[in-house]
């Protein structure tokens, strides 16, 4: 097994090293992190690839795409009448792009609707709430909901003061560090507070900047706790209600959420593949997820990495390069909802994942490229920098290769052996729109978008078009595999 993977680094390596004059590979010191390479650097001369990058450049396609998308058919939250017409656009963009063939697979999911919805804080001042439902929350009833705040900024407070939350709603008002430690209160804010017998749960934003506008997300509720109904608040309200709670004013909420969840129903991913002229058998997987929450139109979340795979499948097909393996472009649903869709194509695609050489998703935004992350092994990390190093000059600033996590769809099948690769972005202002009304077409910046399809064709095309796969082992299997 060992000895393959060096074979597949080395006809990896071929690729580019046939086309370029200058030194050999030099082993990293560090192989899981390669060295940045500058412009001067990189070696430049394999026309087929300079041409792809060139192509995809100056190709509006993307931008027009995402444009139809994100204006014409709008939000695309999972099981809506936004995200059926998201199916069809996907499908017939696939056709209209040349595929060879172009399918949908079912995908059991959660149905759950918005209705209307509101917050109001009504003593000791009146003032409205910018506020929006949690997805899968349920609603508050008819009459609404309306108690004292409890505010608090950890689960640690909360536990302190837990005597306090009976009848109460609780406010989890936690400072932004970053998206990571922050999430856990909007996905298990609800049945923390419910177990201390509070009526609702707010929470505040997760959002890296805000403007007065509220950022939605996926909750879920814990089997032993009853289910209240949870919402997100601006971060301008959620601190300016835990100011007057701190002063001991006691500040009250009206809640009123329609929410409601209406158990499973079906949605589809979408797949479209690129026939391998030599290869159609193995295969270079694409991805994005098609579904976004029902505020904004989803253009960077994740209408961005639908058409960087979309466009970067389709540069191929315009530059006429038919590679040696089949591409194909996956477009999964309900990503937002734990991502049933990536479960459920490892489960319709079992028998064949030894033949998925490479899955890449997108699901940072458009914004500046920066590379790649990949989930494998050290060896084939190393492989794989050293291969795409060309494809920095697409970058404007950092362009970085190592190893990392890759996404929440293919994440399904990478746990089962296949190749990960994230696509690195510049994610600085991504927490700023991300699930909010402001995560809409004019956010996305075309050259930016130009350069991720070009950073993303030339990925695949390198892995597609290589004498042989960079390997498929899971992390650890490769070393483990030579002493056996
Ligand atoms: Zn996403």
């Amino acid at each position: 097994m060992f000895r393959s993977t060096l074979l597949a680094i080395t006809a990896l390596i071929t690729l580019i090293g046939t086309v370029s004059c200058s030194k050999a590979p030099t082993p990293s010191t560090d192989p899981t992190i390669a060295p940045p390479p500058t412009l001067s650097e990189t070696p430049t001369t394999n026309p087929t690839l300079e041409a792809l990058i060139d192509s995809a450049l100056t190709d509006p396609y993307a931008y027009t795409k995402l444009a139809e998308l994100c204006d014409e058919v709008g939000h695309r939250l999972t099981a809506s009448p936004g995200m059926k017409r998201a199916i069809a656009w996907s499908e017939k963009s696939m056709r209209d792009a040349g595929f060879d063939s172009v399918w949908t697979e079912p995908v059991t999911v959660p149905h759950w609707t918005r209705g209307n919805e509101w917050a109001r804080c009504t003593a000791p001042v009146e003032f409205d709430l910018a506020m929006t439902g949690l997805g899968l929350s349920d609603g508050t009833g008819p009459n609404g909901i309306e108690a004292e705040v409890m505010a608090v900024g950890s689960y640690e407070e909360l536990d302190a003061r837990a005597a306090e939350a009976m009848g109460k709603i609780v406010l989890f008002d936690m400072p932004w560090k970053g998206y990571g430690s922050v999430v856990k209160f909007r996905t298990g804010g609800a049945s923390a507070a419910a177990r201390h017998g509070a009526l609702a749960a707010l929470v505040r934003s997760a959002a890296s900047v805000s403007l007065g506008t509220p950022h939605t997300g996926m909750m879920s509720y814990k089997d032993d706790a009853p289910r209240i109904p949870t919402a997100a608040l601006s971060v301008e309200d959620a601190g300016r209600l835990r100011r007057l709670a701190d002063k001991g004013l006691k500040p009250r909420v009206k809640l009123y959420m329609e929410a409601k969840n209406h158990g499973e129903t079906t949605s589809y991913n979408v797949i479209g593949d690129i026939k391998g002229r030599e290869l159609p058998e193995e295969i270079v997987l694409v991805s994005g997820h098609l579904d976004s929450w029902d505020v904004g139109t989803g253009a960077q979340d994740d209408g961005a990495g639908v058409v960087l795979a979309l466009a970067s499948a389709r540069i191929l097909l315009k530059q006429d390069l038919r590679p040696r393996r089949t591409v194909r472009v996956v477009h999964y649903t309900a990503e937002e909802y734990g991502a049933p869709g990536g479960k459920a194509y490892l489960e319709a695609h079992r028998s064949e994942l030894d033949r998925h050489v490479l899955a890449i998703e997108s699901d940072s935004g458009a914004f500046a490229p920066r590379g790649f992350t990949i989930d494998a092994d050290s060896v084939v990390v190393a492989a794989l920098a050293e291969a795409t190093a060309p494809l920095a000059r697409v970058a404007p600033a950092e362009w970085s290769v190592h190893k990392g996590g890759s996404g929440a769809d293919i994440g399904a099948i990478v746990r089962e052996g296949v190749i990960g690769v994230g696509h690195r972005v510049d994610t600085t202002h991504y927490f700023d729109v991300h699930h909010s009304r402001a995560d809409t077409f004019e956010k996305i910046d075309p050259d930016y978008l130009a350069r991720n399809v070009a950073a993303i064709a030339g990925l695949i095309y390198l892995v597609a078009e290589s004498p042989a796969r960079p390997g498929s082992s899971p992390a650890g299997q490769l070393s483990s595999g030579g002493h056996r």
